[in-house]
């Protein structure tokens, strides 16, 4: 079977290597370069991504993985890690850079205004599986803005002024959430993920 990835510099690694065991994918801790190899995807986690960016430099893991995207390697981003994957973010702090790879524009801590972190039931809308209902924790989180050509929106959440914002995003092999499915016990989104890595 596929091993994936969880880059472990900060954030909620645990919990994503326990979404990954329960979708009964092998899953390994990436730190450094070399932790790349081999890798049939890379799931990069919620945390914080300015503290993940800076890490990144300083482990001389961020080069490496910007070049590991950029030559197909799947990834999976949870909120930090939605914004580590976006080609563009606004509200970045300066100097703050991405290793890109989705063509987005996230904005980070969008909903902070309204409220810090909530849950909310959000419509997922895949379109390689049938649609689902899925309680999403959203803490800091950032939205996309606006999606380049070819990517697809799976998921809207509804904001206080009865609009609504996009939170799921995938083009290719790379997906991205604004909130955290690792956090709630919930595999399903994470079966998404290597469904879209074995189908590969
Ligand atoms: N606000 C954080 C950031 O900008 C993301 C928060 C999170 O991952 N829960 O990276």
């Amino acid at each position: 079977g596929p091993t994936i990835g969880v880059l472990a510099l900060q954030g909620d690694v645990r919990e994503h290597r326990a979404m990954l065991e329960a979708c009964g994918v092998a899953s390994r801790a990436v730190r450094r370069p070399a932790e790349l190899d081999g890798l049939d995807g890379i799931v990069l986690p919620g945390g914080e991504s300015t503290t993940m960016y800076k890490l990144a430099r300083t482990f001389d893991l961020f080069e490496p993985l910007r070049s590991a995207l950029r030559d197909g390697l799947p990834a999976f981003g949870t909120c930090a890690g939605m914004i580590m994957l976006a080609d563009h973010i606004e509200a970045g702090i300066v100097g703050q850079e991405t290793f890109g790879g989705l063509d987005v524009v996230v904005r980070r801590n969008a909903f902070g205004r309204q409220v810090d972190s909530f849950e909310e039931p959000v419509e997922f809308t895949p379109s390689w599986a049938e649609p689902f209902t899925f309680p999403a924790t959203f803490i800091r989180a950032p939205w996309v803005e606006k999606v380049g050509d070819g990517v697809e929106i799976v998921a809207r959440a509804a904001t206080a002024d009865g609009g609504d914002r996009i939170v799921g995003v995938r083009r290719g092999c790379l997906l991205a959430t604004s909130f955290h499915p690792e956090i709630t016990g919930d595999a399903r989104i994470h079966q998404l993920f290597v469904d879209l890595v074995t189908a590969r």
